[in-house]
């Protein structure tokens, strides 16, 4: 079987859009709001020559779980299938309480992760970025997943680990 590389985060900091950038095509649903796609979707893809499963995370809802519920159970699910993570956060937005609850399930699952600090699309972001090693999981690699900016960097470093 091929390794597994999951996309876990909170909704709208850039999963499927990064997802889509790896896969060379828009697949991966993007939305402005997130919720209707299914939990989790699979796609074959392929880096550097080595081939692996790429999973994005999704599509709940606001429910009476509660967002940050919701999140935790979906990024629970998705390490556990996972051989290593791309954690994505918002580096305009920056860590949230969410953001930290699914630091502390990444450190208890010992799992390799590296760290996605998204939506830096101009160098004048990058403090944004360098401010998520706060994080304590070791360096935030910028990325714009729109543009493009440091996303063959990142996928070098998590072939790495995978
Ligand atoms: P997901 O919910 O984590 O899968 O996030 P999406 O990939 O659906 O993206 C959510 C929104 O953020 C969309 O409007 C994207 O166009 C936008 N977005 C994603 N990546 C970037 C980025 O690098 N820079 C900027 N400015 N916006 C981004
Ligand atoms: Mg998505």
């Amino acid at each position: 079987p091929l390794p597994v590389l999951a996309v876990v985060g909170r909704p709208n900091v850039g999963k499927s859009t990064l997802v889509n950038r790896v896969l060379g095509r828009r697949e991966a649903v993007v939305q402005d709001v997130p919720g209707v796609t299914r939990d989790r979707v699979s796609y074959p893809a392929e880096w550097a020559g080595r081939r692996f499963m790429l999973v994005d995370t999704g599509g709940w809802e606001h429910d009476a779980a509660g967002l940050n519920a919701r999140v935790a159970e979906q990024a629970e699910i998705a390490i556990a299938m996972a051989d290593a993570v791309m954690f994505i956060v918002d580096a305009t937005v920056g860590p949230t309480s969410t953001d930290e609850q699914v630091v502390r399930m990444l450190r208890k699952s010992g799992k390799p992760v590296v760290l996605v600090a998204n939506k830096v699309d101009s160098p004048a972001q990058e403090s944004d970025a360098a401010a998520l090693w706060s994080l304590g999981l070791g360096q935030p690699w910028s990325v714009s997943a729109l543009h493009g900016r440091g996303s063959g960097d990142v996928l070098d470093a998590a072939m790495a680990v995978l």
